[in-house]
């Protein structure tokens, strides 16, 4: 019979994203509402380890649900990679009488939690929050829309400066492996092309796409590069391709880089992780165990941390034409 949970611990790990804040709020908050003790853990699996535990009240998160960033602090953490350092971890949620964890983070994050619940049988409940919304098992990840939403205001910016000079653009955006942001900001900025790590459209074409741009009128143009597109150039190999290649364009290079983590979460954000905070919770309470809380056709799921980790998100092909239509 698995033990009766009366503590749970919340701790966010890996890369920050908008809306963790939101999460921690949600997870506190429905331990107090089910009469549950509820620890914070400091600095992600390195503070489980160290024993940087707080005892949290539905108090102790006031005025956090609109803060960027987590209160929590996050980190990597390589000794919880070996079996030494998790079960320095498990001594010390064991010294601090928790029965379950919730890890707001990403894949590596949950990998470790499934470890972890391998070797000491202890309840691991998993939260999605990282900005690049590439997690199986849910449409989308707690600071995805905030990101996209400030990559979208900053082209807005970029583009006047833009169209004042007839300048073309590359901006680059956060996105080693999957293009979620690049595709969903390009389209909802306007972008003349979208460059994604899932694709390789060749430098033939951008440059076709470019010389139709320029005769067709437009005064200006964006092309946004997520970090791992496949023309093998990166955005200043490329302004200095295209100059070579059309000396029409004037061209200029953003790398928006971290602001795109920053910032207060969007009202979806928030909303989700106040949503995905009860699920795990009451998930954890039902004696689940090694589940990702997601979101799908706006229902919330649960997915096998196992299976969650087996693979980023595809692109999503619809929007990839419809991408292709607005860029004619
Ligand atoms: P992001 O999306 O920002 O990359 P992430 O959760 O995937 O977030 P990682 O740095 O991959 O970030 O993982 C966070 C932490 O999880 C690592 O520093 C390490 O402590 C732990 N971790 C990752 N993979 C494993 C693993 N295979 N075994 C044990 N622990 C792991």
């Amino acid at each position: 019979m698995t033990k009766q949970i009366k503590k749970i611990a919340v701790l966010t790990s890996g890369g920050d994203s908008p809306g963790m804040n939101a999460a921690i709020r949600s997870v506190v908050r429905t331990c107090a509402f089910m009469k549950l003790e509820c620890a914070a853990i400091y600095r992600g699996y390195q503070g489980m380890i160290d024993g940087d535990f707080k005892d949290m009240t539905a108090r102790s998160v006031n005025n956090i649900i609109n803060k960027g960033g987590t209160i929590l602090k996050s980190a990597r953490c390589e000794e919880f990679r070996t079996p030494e350092g998790r079960q320095k971890a498990y001594n010390q949620l064991k010294k601090h009488n928790i029965d379950a964890f919730v890890v707001i983070g990403g894949n590596g994050s949950f990998a470790g939690g499934l470890k972890f619940n391998e070797e000491f049988n202890f309840p691991v409940m998993g939260i999605p929050g990282t900005i690049d919304n590439d997690i199986l098992g849910t449409s989308y990840t707690i600071g995805f829309d905030t990101a996209i939403n400030t990559v979208v205001e900053v082209i807005d910016k970029i583009r006047d400066t833009a169209s004042s000079h007839n300048r073309l653009f590359f901006v680059e955006v956060m996105g080693r492996d999957v293009g979620h942001i690049a595709l969903n900001a390009g389209v909802g900025a306007g972008a003349e092309e979208i460059l994604i790590p899932e694709q390789n459209l060749g430098l033939e074409r951008l440059l076709e796409s470019l010389k139709r741009s320029k005769k067709s009128g437009k005064s200006s143009s964006i092309v946004i590069v997520a970090e791992g597109d496949k023309t093998g150039k990166n955005v200043f190999e490329l302004k200095d391709y295209v100059e070579e290649h059309l000396p029409i364009y004037d061209v200029r290079v953003s790398v928006l880089g971290h602001m795109q983590r920053g910032g207060s979460p969007t009202c979806f954000d928030r909303v989700l992780a106040s949503r995905m905070g009860v699920k795990a919770v009451e998930a954890l309470m039902a004696g689940k165990s090694n589940y990702m809380v997601g979101i799908r056709d706006n229902n919330l799921i649960l997915t096998p941390i196992s299976e969650a980790i087996k693979a980023h998100t595809p692109v999503d092909e619809e929007l990839v034409r419809v991408s292709d239509i607005m860029t004619t």
